[in-house]
């Protein structure tokens, strides 16, 4: 059976620490490779790899940068089709998705490729007579990247791309239940001409990440993935002196007004909440129905569910694949078969799947939940749709605050003053009107509130560039006649 190693140094490297994971293609349900999950001191090596590109990468011109950035965006267009097909074959999302999310990581490709522009800092002429201040972006050195199973192209590129861009050097650690795709931009990312040691790859688990934690050549951690992980990785992370950012779970609200339109709701509902299985961090999770729009919006939402096909990514008729792995389709499944039972009414259970060894389950409805069940207080991260029925817009917005999480919220109504009062009033970092997965573009930024995001910095975009920086601000003062004298005050700018 085929090993998944690491890349260290511009060089494919077996894995060889005695522990390692399975591999699955999870349409068909069987392990197809092992991934050596790397000891701390395969660690060690990646990021002394790191650390020494560090040095002549942080002073590279910034247009070799730009130019190596154009030239990494090609290849990952020119192979965007045998990404996907990796991306289907580990992560069981249906190709067309698959190509979207590659898309959706061109796009920070796209906006680093702008890196002059970008890393401009800034200058103030005469702050005091013959002084000037001038700030300069320094990268931050060796960065680490830790990414989930679910977006194994799109979310280390949200993270590769502006870091060597800014000059940092990087080691990824993805994550090891669909680790070929990561081996393949390190791949892309040589082929682009970017020094060896630029970008690094450290498959493994825990074990791994605590030992890049840990690391002192480790400078800043962007991390991607659960809320348990991303507290832990924030709490660790900083007290070992690194700047980190990390991005936690999600229960995505989708409020419907009565003035929606109610087929145009349920199609968004059904996209949102079905698209790659649920397993997305913005996916709709809890359909709000504010008012007498709910028993409408229901069966419009129901009578949906039987158009979704469920099969295999890689063939063409398929909407929705599999779930990532057994267990995580059987934790998804006890959600629905525990719903009834806590109160809740399940008006379309797909929680048997289809026949077959593949980690498949269909789509889920549950009505009539409410905060308390388990159904609603958990991330599912699987297709399951919950409907909270509310009566006024309040209720709605008190309940989407109320919520542990604050990634991603929906609306959806006609009336414009309630969407701005809305927008006012959720406390929550990415919002749509009328739009139910808003992930901002790469020239925004990422990023939830509350138990979404550990730190104080969004992803991609221009936090991103902000992030991989470190701001030197330089005050200068050139001898030209000024009349020089002891004053021990404190400087003011007279
Ligand atoms: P996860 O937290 O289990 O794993 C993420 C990464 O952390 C992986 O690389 C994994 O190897 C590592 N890891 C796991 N357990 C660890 C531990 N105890 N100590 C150190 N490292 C550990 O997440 P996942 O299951 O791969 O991904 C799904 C989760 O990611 C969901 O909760 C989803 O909402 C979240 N997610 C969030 C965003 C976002 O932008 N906020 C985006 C995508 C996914």
């Amino acid at each position: 059976m085929k090993t998944i190693g690491n890349w260290v140094g511009g060089r494919a490297e077996p894995g060889d620490s005695g522990r390692s994971g399975p591999v699955h293609d999870p349409a068909r349900g069987v392990q197809i490779a092992e991934v050596a999950f790397s000891s701390s001191a395969q660690v060690d090596a990646a990021v002394r790899s790191a650390a020494q590109a560090s040095g002549p990468w942080s002073s590279s011109p910034l247009g070799r940068r730009a130019d190596l950035l154009f030239r990494l965006r090609e290849l990952v267009l020119t192979h965007r089709k045998d990404l996907a097909a990796t991306v289907t074959t580990e992560h069981g999302k249906v190709l067309a998705d698959a190509e979207g999310e590659v898309s959706r990581g061109l796009e920070c490709v796209d906006f680093a490729c702008g890196v002059p522009h970008l890393l401009k800092g800034s200058f103030s002429s005469e702050v005091a007579t013959g002084v000037d201040v001038h700030t300069v972006l320094h990268p931050v050195g060796v960065v680490a990247g830790i990414t989930p199973f679910n977006f194994p192209v799109m979310v280390p590129l949200w993270m590769l791309a502006n870091a060597v861009a800014c000059g940092n050097t990087f080691v990824l650690k993805p994550s090891e239940k669909d680790p070929s795709a990561s081996l393949m931009l390190a791949e892309l990312v040589q082929k682009a001409g970017f020094p060896d040691g630029t970008v690094n790859v450290v498959q493994g688990d825990a074990e791994a990440v605590d030992a890049l934690l840990g690391h002192p050549d480790v400078d800043a951690v962007s991390f991607v993935g659960s809320t348990p992980v991303a507290r832990h990785i924030y709490e660790t992370g900083t007290r070992h002196g690194k700047r980190v950012q990390a991005l936690g779970g999600a229960k995505n609200h989708m409020v419907v007004l009565p003035d929606a339109d109610v087929d145009g709701a349920a199609d968004a509902a059904i996209s949102a909440g079905y698209g790659s299985a649920g397993e997305r961090c913005m996916a709709i999770s809890v359909v709000v129905a504010v008012g007498d729009v709910a028993d409408h919006l229901v069966s419009a939402i129901a009578e949906r569910i039987p158009q979704v096909v469920v099969g295999p990514g890689h063939e063409p008729a398929s909407m929705m694949g599999p779930l990532i792995t057994r267990q995580h389709r059987d934790r998804v499944r006890s959600y629905v078969e525990a719903a009834a039972d806590e109160g809740a009414r399940v008006v379309v259970d797909g929680s048997q799947g289809k026949a077959g060894d593949g980690f498949f389950l269909g789509c889920s409805l549950v009505d009539d939940v409410k905060p308390g069940m388990h159904v609603y207080d958990e991330e599912i991260f699987g297709p399951v749709l919950s409907v909270v029925r509310v009566s006024n817009f309040d209720e709605a917005v008190d309940l989407v605050n109320s919520n542990a999480y604050g990634n991603g919220v929906a609306l959806f109504t006609r009336d414009g003053g309630a969407a701005r009062r809305f927008e006012r009033e959720v406390s929550v970092g990415m919002i749509g009107i009328n739009v139910p997965i808003p992930v901002p573009v790469a020239f925004h930024s990422f990023g939830g509130w509350k138990a979404s995001l550990f730190g104080d910095s969004a992803i991609y975009g221009p936090d991103g560039i902000r992030f991989y920086t470190r701001p030197k601000v330089v005050t200068s003062r050139w001898p030209d006649g000024h009349q020089s004298g002891v004053d021990l005050g404190f400087p003011t700018n007279g």
